[in-house]
Parts: C-alpha cells; sequence; structure tokens
C-alpha cells in the first residue's frame, strides 16, 4: 500500500473473482459460471478489417443500436434501458448512487459477493439478511425495508428462484424504496421480472450478456427501469466514463440479442445438461439445492465440500468453493457440455472410491 491511497480505502477488502487460468487445454472449467458454447453465429461476423479500422473513432456513448435490441428483444422503449461495461458496472453506479435516506442496502447474506464490497466502496451500510432454513429468500424480511433493496434472482451460488408474486409482495411493500432485482442468471429457467415494470417505478432490473449469451468476455451489462430511474444512471454515466462500451462490444451485443433462435437453442441445452447432471449427482448421494441457473449447488454427506473441491482439481476439473459459515459443505458447478459433466461425474466416482478407502469412518457415516 503506497502512502498516496486514501485513508477511507486502507481498510478495503476486494472482490475475489473465480480463478482465470492462462492454460486451458486439458482443463475442465467449471468454476465462473461462463457459458460452455461460443456467442451466436453473428459475432463471428463483425470482426473485420474494417471495424479494426474503425476503433480509432470513438464508440456512441449512448450504444443506441444496442439500446435498440434488448428494447426490441423485450418490447420496451430504449429510454428504459441502460448499458454498461459489464453488469458489474451498472451495480457499481446503483450502490453509488441509489443509497436511499440511510445509505442503506439490504440484500441476502448469502448471495453475490461483491455487494458488500461496492457497499464498503461507496460508503453505505451493508444490511445482510438471512436466508431461510431451505436457503430460500423470504419476501417477508425485505416488506418495509429503510434502504434500497437488491436480490439475485436466481440467487447465486444457491441457484434457487423467487417466485414473481414473491418478488412482488417486496415492490408493493417498498413503495419508497429502489428494488434491485440482479437477472443475471435469469434465462436459464426462472421468470423474469421485467413485466413488472408496467406496476411498479421502484423496480430496476439487471442483466448481463456474460452468462445465457456467451459474452463474458466482451463485458456487456443492461439495466431496464423506469425512465427517471434510467436518467439517472446515465447521468452518473455521463459523469464517469461516457464510452462504458467499446465499439466491439456493442456490435457483438447486437448480434448476440438480435439472434433469438440460438439463444433458446443454447440455454435450454444447458438446462437440458442441468437436469441430467443432478439426477446422476444425486444418485451419487450429492444433495443439490434447486437450481434455475446455469450452475448447482452441491453437497455430499460424506466428503467436505473442500476436500471434494481439492480433489477435482487433480482432475484438472475446477469449480467454485466459498468456504463461508452455512455453505462450508457446498461446492458450485458450473453447468458445462454434456462432455464435461460427464468427466466431471467420472472424476467424482473415483474420488468417492478413493475417499472411502481412506477414511475408516466413511462406511459409519453413509449409513447414518
Ligand atoms: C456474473 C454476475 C454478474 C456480473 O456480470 P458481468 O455482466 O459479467 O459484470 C452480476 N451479478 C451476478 C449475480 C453474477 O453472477
Amino acid at each position: 500500500m503506497s502512502r498516496f491511497l486514501d485513508e477511507r480505502y486502507k481498510e478495503l477488502e476486494p472482490y475475489t473473482p473465480g480463478e482465470q487460468p492462462k492454460n486451458l487445454k486439458r482443463l475442465i472449467k467449471l468454476n465462473t459460471n461462463e457459458n460452455p458454447y461460443p456467442p451466436a453465429p453473428g459475432v463471428l461476423k463483425i470482426i473485420s478489417r474494417e471495424e479494426a479500422e474503425g476503433l480509432r473513432l470513438y464508440s456512441d456513448p449512448e450504444a443506441a443500436e444496442l439500446a435498440e435490441a434488448i428494447g426490441d428483444f423485450y418490447g420496451i422503449d430504449k429510454s428504459m434501458i441502460m448499458t454498461g461495461n459489464g453488469s458489474d458496472e451498472i451495480l457499481a453506479f446503483i450502490f453509488m448512487i441509489f443509497q436511499g435516506k440511510n445509505r442503506r442496502f439490504y440484500f441476502p447474506e448469502i448471495s453475490y459477493s461483491f455487494y458488500p464490497v461496492y457497499c464498503d466502496v461507496f460508503g453505505a451500510e451493508a444490511v445482510k439478511v438471512p436466508l431461510a432454513s431451505d436457503f430460500s429468500v423470504n419476501p417477508r424480511d425485505y416488506e418495509r425495508a429503510d434502504g434500497t433493496i437488491v436480490i439475485t434472482n436466481p440467487n447465486a451460488p444457491t441457484g434457487m428462484a423467487m417466485s414473481l408474486k414473491d418478488i412482488e409482495r417486496i415492490l408493493k411493500s417498498n413503495r419508497e424504496n429502489l428494488v434491485v432485482i440482479d437477472e443475471a442468471y435469469v434465462d436459464f429457467g426462472a421468470e423474469s421480472c421485467v413485466k413488472l415494470l408496467k406496476g411498479y417505478d421502484n423496480l430496476l432490473v439487471v442483466q448481463t450478456f456474460s452468462k445465457s449469451r456467451s459474452l463474458a468476455g466482451a463485458r456487456i451489462g443492461f439495466a431496464l427501469g423506469h425512465e427517471e430511474v434510467i436518467a439517472d444512471l446515465n447521468r452518473i454515466k455521463f459523469s464517469f466514463n461516457p464510452y462504458n462500451l467499446n465499439r466491439l462490444s456493442i456490435k457483438a451485443g447486437v448480434e448476440a440479442m438480435r439472434d433469438r433462435e440460438y439463444f433458446e437453442q443454447m440455454t435450454g441445452r444447458i438446462i437440458r445438461t442441468r437436469e441430467k447432471f443432478v439426477s446422476e449427482m444425486e444418485k451419487m448421494g450429492f444433495i443439490l439445492l434447486p437450481s434455475k441457473a446455469n450452475f448447482v449447488f452441491a453437497r455430499h454427506e460424506s466428503i467436505p465440500g473442500e476436500e471434494y473441491f481439492t480433489k477435482l482439481r487433480k482432475y484438472n476439473i475446477i469449480v467454485r468453493y466459498f468456504g463461508k459459515p452455512r455453505i462450508r459443505d457446498f461446492v458450485r458447478i458450473t453447468i458445462g457440455t454434456d462432455n464435461e459433466m460427464e468427466e466431471l461425474l467420472t472424476a467424482t466416482q473415483e474420488i468417492l472410491k478413493e475417499y472411502r478407502q481412506e477414511d475408516p469412518q466413511y462406511e459409519k457415516k453413509e449409513n447414518t
């Protein structure tokens, strides 16, 4: 730490992204919820000499073409759409400018671990609301909060989705609070609350191209909300980094958003792989939370989460382990291709076999 850093950032604990190994050969990467399939075919066409030469020009600060493509997809006006350099940037803006009277954010204790970091960066208080005993988000815990509410739906890393009815309940009892629904994983089987925008001007929906549209490396996110809320977000964006999306990413995003058929095929494929994988894991004695995301959260009665994580690594398979209270026994596994999941299942069988031999207590535990 240099002597120049502001006092207020000296204690800041940054977000830890999942590992991005340099050499992907022979590695099965199921740790950061990326999509195993390439982006829509149209995305390939944007990379040309002409486009490369065009990079001498600034990008469109309004990313109007992209906002239009998003608007067409959801049937909403572009005045209700704001785009960002990944949804992480949009979330940062939200934590910067929508702190409410008490500078306070309510979110589930187990959720996207970036939220508390944003609170620290922007000097807001984080109110961490415990999940119910089955790991679900209970809407009653958010009724009449005195601050901004941020909920990931489906939640991460549990993968569990909330119904629109429950979200509506939160919106109804918080007319004076902004309610942010982070829908990073909504396209893998949950219901989007975009349709609730009609009735609630306190709703702000955040989505990303990183997961369901296979464009994590392009860094594109967007927010959908009421015109004034979107105008506020743009106000801060234009005071911070007006050209936040680069020219190539805007084009890539347009292509990915327009190809609805490809999008539906790929998300459908991942959902089918997930369902098959869940049932195979259950056969081996794993307990999985009900997932509507492109990952599952799994634990086994006999093998500790950290040990399973470490052993998978020896088979060149990376998953994510958090090691936090209440979720120490779990690992989060991204849904990859069918082949990748097969390899993980085979490795898991081997690991369980080894574990049985190493651990004399194993049989006893199995039977309890
Ligand atoms: C992946 C993820 C994001 C960030 O997505 P980017 O658009 O890549 O910045 C936001 N929220 C949650 C819950 C995520 O899992």
